[in-house]
């Protein structure tokens, strides 16, 4: 509701002030003071600062952003002049009352609020700020005189947010970087709440043509107007708008209704888009594509992404102004592979690739102590590429290398960020193929970074999979002792599929066995996964080796596992893999969970279950 609420627009704010103030004052039918009530908590929690105010200065209204923006108790009742803050304008300083006198001038449709964008105004507590000031005027039937809407919307964290790439410098909406990163939220807690989920592209049929015929600016202008109607909507419609590229945009319902509702949307977006040309007196003419993705229709909540492009391609073939459901398909991921050999190139400076992370579990505090980085890669138009297909990619063109360098400097960089910040040291395992440890640089590059970042070279783990660890062993062991000898840790991973002979074991310089995942997920039904695991356990404890889990997917799974002496978990059941901010929200809980002496709390998406739950 808050980030919604945050697209809300002021127009609209205004409206909803002057219904619920109508309302407040005739509490006549039960039903609109239900609505008012509503309408005022709404309100109450907007990130935007609102007030209604007399012009003998009595406050009509002020929601709790404007009481803390001003530093006024929300029970005061009149504002004396000070109160407000002074206005950066033209030049000049001018205090509030002085800039209202001065430079407001009312709309000629009174439902419209003058918009001042990017004021700088003066404030008691937060010095000087950067905000979108919206005032409005509106008629009290009881006092019988205008009242003065004042709406403040902060922009400090929105300029903060296009400076680091997060939003679209024209629109200010979050873009494809943003999206991406929400939406992955989204699948990392789809699983806990199930419900249903959509995602929507839209798409302005020809905009290209549109913006030569118009000229920039207007076309500028368009794009906005696009954005004003779409953001409207937001806050019947209930989903999150991103600007994708410059006529794309998508739509996140993080709970949607049924396909019928979705397409319902759809057909109200594609109106409002045509109808701006009457609206704006726009010379152009506007029509709307759409693709919209839906679980279950269109598959899994990890495929949307994908679907909603596709079905906006879809779309597309039928001509223009189409809406298309992108329906689930059994024939999974048909890349055109030279395509995406070619993109891939392009991934690290594209800022495509980007690290997720996933806890990994002490089986018997049940504390995040470990995360493993796990690449993803989100192409511009496909969306996610699963790592089962890029990293062969990259391991055939060998930009395997050049991500591999990526991965090192991400992950260390990150290590020693959470240092500063005071999070408990955590270890966390990278993924390399024997091709990278094998280059010539893998290994000095390595080193050169944990000194970089003055990362202690045993918070770092190397995963490498049994089977290639066993392909060249002579060679291998040489490697491997190399690479221990920067100080870092080494995990097997997948083990159990290789053909590990028990003396290559004993000499291999790991420190972790990692059990490969298959055996996990038919430990409960199958005895001989049980006594498979159950040994493998046996023989890295006798070798001095920790044990890791993957892929636990429930609570009695991870009660099975800790039984047989497993020491640390990780799986879905715990947390999916995640973006750094979210791995830092897990470990923040932990730390609190510490300071707090592991007092009783509730379980949140995401969370790490404690002991007494399982
Ligand atoms: P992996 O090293 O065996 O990584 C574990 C995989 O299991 C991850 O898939 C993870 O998301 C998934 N997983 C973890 N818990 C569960 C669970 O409870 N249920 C299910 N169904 N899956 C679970 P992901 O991220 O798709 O990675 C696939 C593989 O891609 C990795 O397998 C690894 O071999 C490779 N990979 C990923 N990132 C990198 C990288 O940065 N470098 C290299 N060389 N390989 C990478
Ligand atoms: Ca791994
Ligand atoms: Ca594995």
């Amino acid at each position: 509701m808050h980030q919604l609420l945050l697209y809300a627009l002021p127009i609209l704010s205004l409206v909803i002030i002057a219904i619920a103030y109508v309302v407040k004052q005739h509490r006549t039918k039960a039903h609109l003071v239900d609505t008012s009530q509503r309408l005022f908590s709404l309100l109450s929690i907007s990130q935007d600062a609102m007030m209604l105010l007399d012009s003998d200065n009595t406050i009509h209204y002020m929601n709790d952003a404007m009481s803390h923006l001003l530093h006024v108790n929300d029970t005061r009742k009149i504002l004396i002049d000070s109160d407000m803050p002074n206005i950066h304008y033209k030049g000049q300083l001018k205090r509030f009352k002085d800039f209202i006198k001065e430079e407001y001038v009312p709309m000629q449709d009174p439902k419209e609020l003058s918009y001042y964008p990017q004021a700088q105004i003066e404030t008691r507590r937060q010095g000087k700020i950067t905000v979108d000031l919206y005032l409005g005027k509106t008629y009290s039937p009881e006092k019988r005189s205008e009242q003065l809407v004042i709406v403040i919307r902060d922009l400090r964290e929105t300029l903060r947010q296009i400076a680091s790439g997060e939003r679209d410098p024209l629109t200010h909406l979050p873009n494809r970087t943003k999206a991406y990163q929400d939406y992955q939220i989204l699948c990392s807690k789809h699983h806990l709440k199930q419900g249903k989920v959509a995602l929507m592209t839209i798409s302005i049929d020809d905009f290209l043509i549109t913006q030569s015929l118009l000229g920039h600016e207007q076309a500028d202008k368009t794009i906005l107007a696009v954005t004003h109607a779409i953001k409207q909507l937001s806050l019947l419609h209930t989903f999150h708008i991103y600007h994708l590229t410059y006529a794309n945009f998508l739509l996140i319902f993080p709970e949607a209704q049924s396909t019928e509702d979705l397409f319902q949307t759809a057909q109200i977006i594609q109106n409002t888009i045509s109808r701006l040309y009457e609206e704006h007196k726009s010379a152009a003419y506007l029509t709307a594509s759409i693709g919209i993705a839906t679980t279950p229709e269109s598959g899994a909540v990890t495929d949307l992404f994908n679907k909603a492009h596709e079905a906006l391609i879809d779309a597309r073939k039928y001509g223009i102004g189409n809406a298309h459901l992108g329906k689930e398909t059994k024939v999974n991921h048909s890349f055109d592979e030279s395509a995406l050999q070619h993109d891939i190139q392009y991934s690290i400076e594209r800022k495509e690739l980007v690290i997720y992370y996933q806890p990994i579990i002490d089986a018997r505090t049940r504390k995040v102590t470990a995360a493993e980085a796990l690449m993803r890669w989100m192409h511009p138009e496909l969306g996610l590429i699963p790592p089962f297909i890029f990293i062969p990619l990259m391991e055939k063109t060998g930009f395997i290398i050049e991500a591999g360098r990526f991965l090192i400097q991400e992950v260390i960089h990150q290590q020693a960020k959470w240092k500063v910040f005071g999070f408990e040291a955590i270890t966390v395992s990278l993924n390399a193929s024997m091709r990278e440890i094998e280059h010539p640089e893998y290994i000095s590059y390595l080193a050169e970074q944990l000194k970089e970042h003055k990362v202690r070279p045993n918070s770092i783990k190397v995963e490498i999979t049994e089977s290639l660890a066993m392909s060249n062993a002579e060679k291998m062991f040489s490697t491997l002792a190399r690479l221990r000898g920067t100080g870092v840790t080494l995990s097997l991973d997948d083990f159990g599929t290789g053909y590990t002979s028990f003396s290559y074991l004993t000499n291999i310089p790991a420190n972790t066995l990692k059990i490969d995942k298959s055996f996990i997920d038919n430990l409960l039904e199958d005895e001989k996964s049980q006594q498979v695991v159950h040994a493998i356990i046996e023989v890295g404890h006798a070798l001095d080796m920790d044990i890791v889990a993957e892929g636990v997917e429930t609570v009695k799974v991870a009660q099975l596992l800790t039984e047989f002496g497993c020491d640390y978990l990780q799986g879905y059941y715990f947390s999916k893999p995640v973006p750094v901010f979210e791995m830092q929200g897990q470990l923040r809980q932990r730390r609190s969970l510490n300071e707090e002496h592991e007092t009783s709390r509730k379980g949140t998406p995401g969370d790490i279950l404690p002991l007494h739950n399982l």
